[in-house]
């Protein structure tokens, strides 16, 4: 163990208090992989004098590494991005509940495993586009996505997407199997061409007239004001969005999502950094730097997300119906031959 004068400083001062000694550093394994995240950890050594090291890699690749390394794992933090990624964290069973009192007063409960396996630190809506010039009245709910009005005009993604799975155990969650499985082989009817690409695609098949209507995580649309996103960026005017079901349950929400794991050598480390994530300026600068929308209530937009106006999001339905729902959503996606 190495002491920089920081964090000898640190240890006398949180010896003076009494208090345990904090460890010297923090194990991140994370799947987001954004360098402007570099400052945010910065910061948060600067204000405790604890090293942050990272390992960035694919979700699925982290999760298989924190499984084979079992009780040596290094990793004391898990961070990635949708709820039905984290949920196959959980089913690995490589995390731990969190144990502080702050973060459960700072991120609402719809935003946290009910057992606090995992908790959101930053959201994202998955909602629909249109063709401003080619659609005069656009679906304002998921449901009436599925109307014959749009047979052959909607751009989603495949099924094997997370994204998607999420949306749908949502819809398993407030309406059932059945409807849910109605609703995804109504969607399967009404789409435009076979699913391909990523959430960017859908929406670049609404500048170049593919389709009518799309389905997209809503800071990739965000991304065409941003620079220029080829096939977007050029014909974005054209492209207007609906907050879904504002008459109802609100927009459809996921979330970057953070978790303290099974093996953390440095759980004192851990807490201190994932009660970092949920303070007022680490909330605004992580939402800020993706568009995203903090998880903490109360907290200010970055201009560019403002964009989108103001919204109802969907805080009834748990966000961890998305991991109990995840198996039965492929099962109907299966089912109803979504690619
Ligand atoms: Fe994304």
């Amino acid at each position: 163990m190495t002491h920089h004068p920081r964090s000898l400083a640190l240890a006398a001062a949180i010896a003076a208090l009494a208090l345990p000694a904090l460890a010297d550093s923090v194990n991140v394994y994370s799947s987001r992989h954004y360098d402007s995240d570099d400052a945010l950890y910065q910061e948060f050594t600067k204000e405790t004098g604890i090293d942050v090291n990272r390992i960035e890699a694919k979700a699925d690749e982290l999760i298989a590494r924190l499984e084979a390394e079992g009780k040596n794992s290094p990793a004391d933090v898990f961070i990635t991005v949708d709820v039905g990624r984290m949920a196959r964290a959980e089913q690995a069973g490589v995390l731990q509940p969190f144990s502080s009192d702050l973060i459960e007063a700072r991120i609402p409960q719809h935003l946290r495993h009910p057992d606090n396996l995992w908790f959101g630190i930053a959201q994202r809506a998955r909602i629909i586009f249109y063709a401003r010039d080619r659609v005069e009245h656009p679906p304002v709910t998921y449901e009436a996505l599925t109307d014959p009005e749009w047979k052959g005009r909607i751009c989603i993604r495949s099924s094997s997407n997370v994204y998607n799975q999420s949306l749908l155990a949502s819809l398993i969650e407030i309406h059932g199997e059945e409807a849910a499985k109605e609703w995804a082989a109504g969607i399967v009817a009404n789409m435009a061409r076979p699913p391909q690409g990523g959430d960017t695609d859908q929406l670049r098949g609404l500048v170049s007239g593919e389709c009518d209507i799309a389905v997209a995580n809503h800071y990739y649309f965000l991304r065409g004001f941003d620079g220029n996103v080829s096939g977007l960026s050029a014909g974005i005017e054209n492209i207007g969005w609906v907050w879904p079901n504002q008459n109802g349950r609100g927009a459809h929400m996921n979330l970057t999502v953070a978790a303290q794991t099974r093996s953390s050598p440095n759980p004192e480390a851990a807490t201190a950094l994932l009660e970092f994530l949920t303070g007022d300026w680490a909330q605004q600068y992580f939402a800020g730097q993706t568009h995203e929308y903090p998880a903490v209530p109360g907290v200010g937009l970055d201009p560019g997300t403002a964009r989108l106006g103001l919204f109802i999001p969907d805080s009834t339905t748990g966000t961890d119906a998305y991991s109990r729902n995840a198996a039965r959503a492929q099962t109907i996606f299966n089912e109803v031959g979504w690619d």
